[in-house]
């Protein structure tokens, strides 16, 4: 079942993986005059005055439980955030992605995109955010879809990942227009399926269509919970690939009539733990990937399955010689690297495995690709976010490389563009676990630095 649904991503999007990083241009300094400082004050106390309302949001955010997979609740929890944007006069579009991995009419995954014409032209900012939530999993001490608001903190599953970070960019985008109600340009807001499985039903499919590229739209922020400090400019690669060995089915009483295909693989495995793992283990990378440990490459062994399973008969073995085992590994690359010698490097293993164990066969299939992808520290988003954090903080913000993958890829892979950095509020740390939670203090100051850099990049910059 894992395999086949493994298979179907690999057919959609193998090679719309492949992408290269483009170093984006300069911010422009010929934007229009920066708004003056009694109007950056008054954004900010506009948000200051909209904490309650900012928290309550979240805490409603959570009560639908956009749980992927299968990816539950998507159209009401759609429908809610198009209602409140449509009231601040956005035009909201409803957009299912039909025939995109797990969507059915049980389950169709929904996107909301909502953009609101300014007065006159100008570039176009987009705040991404997806809407589903891990499973909630065990060891929580509180309903996860209550949306519970208790001591200077919003608590649920997705409270961190990203909903307090989806609410944070509306609370920033609506006193913005209270503050500047003729601007010029265009804001946007999406609330986006499937960005925990891929993001296929999400970002990749509305970028597909146009929705993430020039002229529709110049700059992107993606709300996630990298702390409220810190630009995440993009993240390491991935290569996830099933190795399977192969062998010859005998009696298990009789297994040197056979070929045991398990034991090849245990022969894999022991190359990995004596060459791959420290030969990865020692490569590093001036990639400021968070944390420090993922500053390398690494290499998960996600499953392994081999022989006449008992799946159909529980508990019980089978009496035979497994004639194959497969393998599903999880490879994280780095910009250093290129993904032809992170496969090639595997590849040499098993041929060597090959030529010195009697009989050993094996197939390699890709699962999925991609690129690490880095924003340059000089493009208008980074540049826009790292003053605006100055401004808040009164310090310089970190930039930061994200561990793991998430929708950028797909705005640049498939959209074409380079100017987009993660930044929200949230720890990362508490993401996906039990009793996640979002600080108040932390989405109503990360909601003032999306609001100060949505006026950078509008405005242009300030004196
Ligand atoms: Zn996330």
């Amino acid at each position: 079942m894992v395999r086949r649904k493994s298979y179907q991503i690999s057919r959609l999007l193998h090679h719309d993986y492949l992408f290269v990083v483009k170093r984006a241009p300069a911010l422009a300094k010929t934007g229009q005059a920066g708004s003056n400082r009694a109007m950056r004050d008054a954004l900010l106390q506009e948000i200051d005055r909209s904490r309650d309302e900012l928290a309550a949001f979240t805490a409603d955010l959570i009560r639908f439980p956009t749980v992927n997979p299968p990816g539950d609740a998507y159209g009401p929890c759609c429908a809610f955030l198009g209602e409140r944007l449509g009231r601040q006069g956005f035009a909201v579009e409803h957009i299912r992605a039909e025939g995109t991995p797990g969507d059915s009419d049980r389950y169709p995954r929904l996107n909301v995109v909502a953009r609101r014409e300014g007065g006159r032209p100008g570039p176009t900012v987009h705040f991404n955010s997806h809407i589903d939530v891990v499973e909630p999993g065990e060891d929580w001490t509180m309903d996860p879809f209550a949306g519970i608001v208790r001591d200077g903190r919003v608590y649920g599953r997705g409270a961190c990942d990203m909903k307090g970070g989806l609410a944070a960019s509306v609370i920033a985008v609506e006193a913005f227009l209270r503050v500047f109600p003729d601007f010029p340009g265009a804001i946007e807001i999406s609330g986006t399926a499937d960005e925990e499985s891929g993001g296929f039903g999400g970002v990749a499919y509305l970028a597909r269509q146009g929705y993430f590229s020039k002229p529709r739209v110049d700059h992107v922020i993606i709300p996630e919970p990298l702390n409220k400090d810190r630009i995440c400019l993009g993240h390491r690669g991935v290569w996830w690939a099933e190795i399977e060995t192969k062998g010859e089915i005998a009696h298990g009483s009789m297994p040197f009539l056979g070929d045991c295909a398990v034991r090849h693989m245990g022969a894999v495995l022991d190359a990995f733990e004596r060459e791959l793992f420290p030969a990865l283990d020692a490569r590093r990378t001036t990639m400021p990937v968070v944390p420090p440990g993922a500053r390398r490459s690494t290499l998960n062994l996600n499953s392994i399955h081999g022989g006449q399973t008992d799946d159909f008969r529980p508990g019980l073995p089978s009496p035979n010689v497994p004639d194959w085992c497969r393998l599903t590994i999880d490879r994280r690359f780095l910009l250093e690297e290129r993904l032809e010698d992170v496969k090639g490097e595997v590849a040499a293993i098993l041929d060597r495995l090959k030529r010195e164990r009697r009989k050993f066969d094996y197939e390699i299939r890709d699962v999925m690709e991609v690129q690490p992808t880095m924003t340059d520290r000089s493009a208008p988003v980074v540049q826009a976010v790292a003053e605006a954090i100055r401004e808040v903080f009164d310090r310089e913000p970190d930039y930061v490389i994200s561990p793991g993958t998430y929708d950028q890829k797909h705005v640049a892979r498939i959209g074409g563009l380079f100017d987009c950095i993660a930044y929200g509020p949230g720890i990362l740390d508490l993401a996906h676990r039990p009793d996640e939670w979002v600080g108040i203090d932390d989405m109503v100051e990360s909601a003032k630095v999306m609001a100060i850099g949505l006026d950078l990049l509008l405005h242009g910059h300030a004196a």
